[in-house]
């Protein structure tokens, strides 16, 4: 008798910083039924408050990042407002062969290069309902410089533009509604 592996699906969800990333997937994560891992993304970013290293991030210093750079360490990478940010290729593949879908929440220079190396990802972009309610959500988190907000907000104009790469794009004008569609999105397209 031949077991047919079952292998999972690769998610990426993308969209602009502040556009609500985070909090629809962690949302997602409460449904059980989508058979959802979490990447943790390897920065060098400095830690927020409440994040904690190996839940919200590997944090590690820029020789660190650079040596899993150049040892193949990494299935994508970029630099992002002044810090590295990459996805470890080792935890998203053995979760894969668990048969997990396994979620990649990174920003578009990360995702275009997934998009064109992997065929077979499921690709998801988040997209505010305005200009000025994204940069309501990104001061209200008041967890950023006013040099870094602008920044920001600044490269999210460009971000949106690459919207049409995506096999979906999602509006977040409300979070529930937007982790239905997503939801619904993830069902409809994995096993
Ligand atoms: P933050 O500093 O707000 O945590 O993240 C900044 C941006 O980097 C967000 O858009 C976030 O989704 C993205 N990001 C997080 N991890 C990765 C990663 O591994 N690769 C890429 N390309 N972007 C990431």
């Amino acid at each position: 008798m031949i077991i047919l592996e079952k292998k999972g699906r690769l998610i990426i969800l993308s969209g602009p910083s502040g556009v609500g990333k985070g909090t629809i997937r962690e949302q997602l994560f409460n449904n059980k039924e989508l058979n959802l891992a979490y990447s943790i993304s390897m920065t060098t970013r400095k830690p927020r408050v409440n994040e904690v290293n190996g839940v919200d991030y590997f944090f590690v210093s820029e020789k660190e990042f650079l040596r899993s750079i150049d040892n193949d360490e990494l299935i994508e990478w970029a630099e992002f407002v002044g810090n590295y940010y990459g996805t470890p290729k080792y935890y998203v593949e053995e979760l894969l062969k668990k048969g997990k879908n396994v979620v990649l929440e990174i920003e578009v220079q990360g995702a275009t290069q997934v998009i064109a190396s992997c065929k077979d990802v499921l690709s998801i972009f988040i997209v505010p309902p305005s200009m000025e309610e994204l940069e309501r959500r990104i001061r209200s988190r008041q967890t950023e410089t006013e040099a870094v907000i602008k920044t920001r907000l600044a490269k999210a104009a460009s971000e949106i533009d690459t919207a049409d790469n995506y096999d979906y794009v999602v509006e977040n004008t409300n979070v529930a509604n937007a982790v239905l569609e997503i939801s619904k999105i993830i069902k409809e397209n994995t096993n």
